[in-house]
């Protein structure tokens, strides 16, 4: 007897009932959050602790727009609560696999033998509709685009994945991390080396009484910095500070140029042209005539000052901290060991046809169960791993700095 035409048993598990009543709680629990965060945009008056540091017209300017984004996200959520629990009750996902077997057949080939062609043709058409679905949206107010669907965004990963697990049989999903894992590897190495130059100029930090300190720094603590790189990126970011990538003795410290100065903020066209401009690490020096240069000829930073240099190095020596207590090797090693364990449990669950059969489905496609089991049926682990990953990163924030003022 063929196992792809198995009668759905059930093993009296509402699987999809169950996904929505815990989607509807984690969504209730947010919209509790959501409204206590709300009333913050509520209050007037400068907070104390902010007062000398944003004017009252600038404060009531944040305040408005804070409001007024906070509103839009209120109802963008119960939006997309409501189109889930539709897609799921009214067997939205069924509806479109089998739009997808209809099309193959209508060109000529068979559903059941083209399982990979026919999940292709599933991600295109769901993401089709999740464009129609989020238009309106992104016309009202420009939004971030969330990963809910995130399986849906990568079939370049998706498909050798796909094959993996329908060809390497029961212990499919060892194979499947270790792609994965050296998917992950690789792509780290070709964003630093080759992504991240197109976008921004990496240059390295002029020798300067700064340079000294830092090499000094990197050094107590045996760090084998390859590189030092400033980073010009204040166009786009003001968030971070200074980072560290790299394998074993290659690693480069990056540090942003925020750290030094504070740029007048520019029109985003302009951002664009001199991203553009700056396209590889060996840019010449006199194509950037226009902008003041960052450093003066002894290294010393010009104009007026962001940090000084104690601050740098204080900034440098908590990062430094994450590296010399392993947090980056940890991290990325619990996240390979949380990978496994899904794709293991997954591969317990993948064959269960009564799963299928409450979604509405009457057979057992392999990405119906990778988006079903690992987005859905996973809800609560992905939210408890989640929770905990946040938890260690505050954690080992507060470690690293200890670590950097010894
Ligand atoms: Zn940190």
């Amino acid at each position: 007897m063929s196992t792809s035409h198995v009668v759905p048993m059930s093993d009296g598990i509402r699987y999809m009932e169950l996904t929505v009543v815990f989607l509807w709680l984690v969504f209730l629990w947010e919209m509790y959050l959501h409204i206590r965060q709300h009333r913050m945009f509520k209050e007037k008056n400068v907070p104390k602790n902010l007062e000398g540091v944003i004017g009252p017209d600038e404060f009531e300017k944040a305040r408005i727009y804070g409001e007024d984004k906070s509103r839009f996200s209120f109802f963008r959520q119960w939006f997309d609560i409501i189109e889930t629990t539709l897609i799921f009750a009214l067997g939205g996902l069924p509806f479109i696999w089998d739009w997808s077997g209809d099309a193959l057949e209508s060109m000529g080939l068979m559903a059941t033998e083209n399982e990979i062609l026919r999940s292709i043709l599933f991600i295109y058409a769901m993401q089709f509709y999740q464009l129609l679905v989020t238009l309106p949206w992104s016309l009202y107010f420009t939004f971030v685009v969330e990963e809910r669907h995130a399986m849906n965004k990568c079939p370049v990963l998706l498909v050798p994945i796909l094959y993996l697990i329908m060809w390497s049989g029961p212990y499919f999903y060892v194979y499947v991390w270790a792609f994965v894992f050296c998917f992950s590897i690789a792509s780290i190495t070709v964003y630093t080396d080759y992504i991240a130059p197109m976008f921004d100029r990496f240059e390295p930090l002029p020798d300067s009484p700064l340079r000294t300190k830092i090499s000094a720094l990197a050094e107590s603590v045996a760090f084998p910095a390859s590189q030092l790189l400033v980073v010009y990126a204040s166009n786009r970011s003001s968030h971070s500070n200074a980072y560290f990538i790299g394998f074993f003795k290659n690693k480069k410290i990056v540090l942003f140029d925020t750290l030094f100065k504070k740029h007048a903020k520019k029109s985003d066209a302009d951002a664009n042209v001199s991203s553009k401009q700056s396209e590889t690490e060996e840019r010449p020096k006199e194509d950037a005539k226009e902008e003041e240069p960052l450093f003066d000829a002894d290294g010393n930073v010009t104009g007026t000052r962001n940090c000084s240099d104690e601050e740098v190095v204080a900034i440098l020596g908590h990062e430094l901290g994450h590296w010399k207590l392993n947090h980056t090797l940890k991290m990325f090693a619990l996240n390979q060991v949380v990978l496994f364990t899904m794709f293991m449990l997954f591969g317990h669950l993948m064959h269960n046809a009564s799963l299928y059969a409450s979604f509405g489905f009457d057979s057992t496609p392999t990405l119906i169960g990778l988006i079903l089991i690992m987005q859905f049926v996973f809800g609560p682990i992905n939210i408890a791993v989640g929770f905990l990953f946040t938890l260690l990163t505050r954690m080992r924030e507060y470690e690293a700095d200890e670590f950097a003022v010894v």
